[in-house]
């Protein structure tokens, strides 16, 4: 409702542009909406408070993320090393953390999956060339092995006793548990306690396999020092350089701003603000200068020096770099608003690592281009709920039961997708479809529940 009514204010806006009394009255009465959606957005919060769930919520959400880990821990130190089921994978895919790491999630899952140990080769890793263990804890204790009596690639068989799994763009056939299905014998648990299970889901391999190494674990406790975590904080995320090449849009630090000024204009309703915190990841390494000059009102927090060297391809991929980014991401997971760009693997990664911080913080994120989703994913789903006749040539007819592919948000109060029966592409209102949540059989791991 909020994003359709200010993107048709904004219009109208522009549209009369001399009239400026109609002008000014459109603006308050954007000021107006902004104000009332954060009085209903309170509302919301306080039911969640007082629905008497909350301790629920709280616990439910911790035996769930031990279970998971419980099962994460058991998969990955098999009794028998020598005798175990084994999936190889090669951390350094030729492209930057947020990829990288999200491959190693998509061999977890698939390792989960069949029941396999990851092994996850890492030496010479591009970031770092002591490997993976040089920041974060070894994903097994007692199996780094390749070692096994059979081996095959992915594609050749599913019996060997070690299976090399290629890149996800190039896996054939494709396994049946990627992203979005969730594991069915935990699937009502997540979806009554999570609004995106599969963001949950991620965030659990990614709990399990970013366990930091005590050194780097002292540095991000430093690291937190520079935000006061006592107060409310907005991070965002600002993808620049090689992304504005071919994949992503630029968009002016005005837009992200837009959605900060919001946040806080809402807060403030609720509870005096004292300072409003801003912190900043960027591979663009004048934009906290900008930010300084252009915004007095806020507290900026981020360190120019990470995004110079995460700027330049040359120094990117070096220990520092790696060290830069990965405080950046922890950073931005544990603010309590995060504004990105969901084309980029980076600001998805943020959001799915702050799952893990809270029971369902699936609402807490603007992105200014595109709808959720894990890279290589098999298609999501949503459902028509109600009927809806077109009003323009770009509109697509909706009968309540349809199924669409979702392509993108507009953002605008209206979305874009394909219709599966009949593949007619076009615009539609988004709140006339809900996503459908795609369960798959897993293995039960009832060894390690017990
Ligand atoms: P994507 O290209 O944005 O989808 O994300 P990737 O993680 O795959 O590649 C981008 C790489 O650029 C990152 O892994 C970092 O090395 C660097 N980078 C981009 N944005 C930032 C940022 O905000 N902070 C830091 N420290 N590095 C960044």
């Amino acid at each position: 409702m909020w994003y359709y009514l200010r993107s048709n204010i904004k219009k109208l806006n522009k549209k009369l542009k001399s009239d400026k009394e109609i002008i000014n009255s459109l603006n308050s009465f954007l000021e107006n909406t902004d104000q009332r959606t954060g009085s209903l957005m309170l509302d919301l919060k306080k039911l969640q408070e007082v629905d008497g769930m909350e301790t629920w919520r709280q616990k439910e959400a911790q035996e769930l993320s031990d279970l998971v880990q419980r099962r994460l821990r058991y998969l990955q130190n098999p009794k028998d090393c020598s005798k175990t089921n084994k999936l190889v994978c090669d951390i350094d895919k030729n492209c930057g953390f947020g990829c990288q790491i999200h491959h190693a999630v998509y061999c977890f899952i698939v390792a989960y999956g069949t029941q396999r140990t990851l092994i996850l080769r890492s030496k010479n890793w591009r970031y770092s060339r002591e490997g993976w263990e040089a920041m974060f804890q070894p994903i097994s204790v007692n199996c780094t092995d390749e070692y096994g009596v059979s081996r095959a690639n992915w594609s050749e068989s599913n019996d060997a006793q070690v299976i090399y799994l290629p890149i996800l763009d190039e896996v054939h056939p494709r396994p049946p548990y990627l992203p979005p299905v969730i594991p069915k014998d935990l699937s009502d648990r997540f979806m009554r306690l999570h609004s995106n299970p599969i963001v949950w889901w991620i965030g659990q391999f990614l709990k399990y396999l970013l366990r930091p190494q005590e050194s780097l674990s002292k540095f991000l406790k430093e690291a937190e020092k520079k935000v006061d975590f006592n107060l409310p904080v907005v991070g965002i995320h600002v993808r620049r350089t090689d992304k504005l090449w071919s994949e992503g849009a630029f968009h002016k630090v005005e837009e992200y701003m837009e959605h900060v000024k919001t946040y806080y204009k809402q807060l403030e309703l609720k509870q005096p603000i004292e300072k409003r915190q801003v912190y900043i990841a960027t591979d663009d390494p004048n934009l906290l200068e900008e930010c300084w000059n252009k915004f007095p009102g806020y507290t900026f927090i981020g360190e120019p020096d990470t995004a110079k060297v995460a700027a330049v391809i040359d120094t990117r991929y070096s220990p520092e770099a790696l060290k830069g980014v990965v405080e950046d991401i922890y950073m931005l997971s544990k603010t309590d608003l995060l504004i990105c760009t969901f084309s980029s693997q980076l600001g998805r990664l943020a959001y799915e690592i702050m799952q893990t911080n809270h029971p369902d913080a699936s609402s807490n994120f603007r992105s200014l281009d595109d709808i959720f989703y894990f890279g290589g994913q098999d298609y999501p789903y949503q459902t028509v709920i109600y009927d809806h006749q077109p009003r323009s040539s770009e509109e697509i007819e909706l009968k309540k039961g349809d199924v669409l592919i979702p392509r993108t948000n507009l953002w605008n109060g209206f979305s874009i997708g394909m219709l599966r029966h009949n593949n007619k592409s076009g615009v539609y209102p988004s709140y006339k479809v809900v996503d459908q949540i795609q369960v798959q059989e897993f293995p039960l791991y009832k060894e390690a529940d017990d």
